[in-house]
């Protein structure tokens, strides 16, 4: 039997600060300043995440660490979770995510989802039937964009039982 290549594709946009739209300008300068809160004492990578519902309402959230490490839950999965709790049949439809080396410095780190915050951002576009828009700042200060976690988790687990 003959075997054949198969790949899969992403596209994303980097934006220029001053071409985002002002909610997204908004939702990263919340997930920017929820960053600073950030619990990381272990890695001091601080992590802050915001959404915006459809309903047009900001939330944000950051990591929180554990001296046991597995313990530890990343911002995005917070912060869905977070919303999801309570606000069940308002979708998530935008994302920002923001990272910092230590607090109190300009020392942005280019960030996006781990494998888990994918699994469950996935989740929740899954519920929903709706793409959720990732903005993920670089240190440049540009704005990377993903259209919907497919973008960023190809063959994810819900496409094979489908
Ligand atoms: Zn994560």
């Amino acid at each position: 039997m003959a075997e054949r290549k198969i790949e899969t594709t992403s596209t994303m946009t980097l934006y220029e600060w001053a071409s985002l739209a002002e909610d997204v300008q908004e939702l990263v300068r919340r997930a920017k300043a929820a960053a600073e809160n950030a619990y990381a004492p272990y890695s001091g990578f601080l992590v802050g995440a915001a959404v915006m519902l459809q309903d047009g309402q900001f939330y944000s959230a950051n990591n929180q660490e554990n001296v046991c490490f597995p313990v530890g839950v990343c911002a995005e999965r917070i912060l869905l979770g977070y919303t999801h709790a309570n606000f069940p049949n308002v979708p998530p439809v935008k994302m920002a995510i923001v990272a910092r080396r230590a607090a109190g410095e300009n020392d942005y780190a280019t960030v996006t989802p781990c494998g888990l915050c994918r699994q469950s951002i996935s989740e929740y576009e899954l519920k929903f039937r709706l793409p959720i828009d990732i903005y993920m700042y670089m240190p440049s200060g540009d704005v990377l964009h993903a259209h919907g976690i497919e973008q960023l988790l190809p063959l994810k687990f819900e496409d094979l039982n489908q």
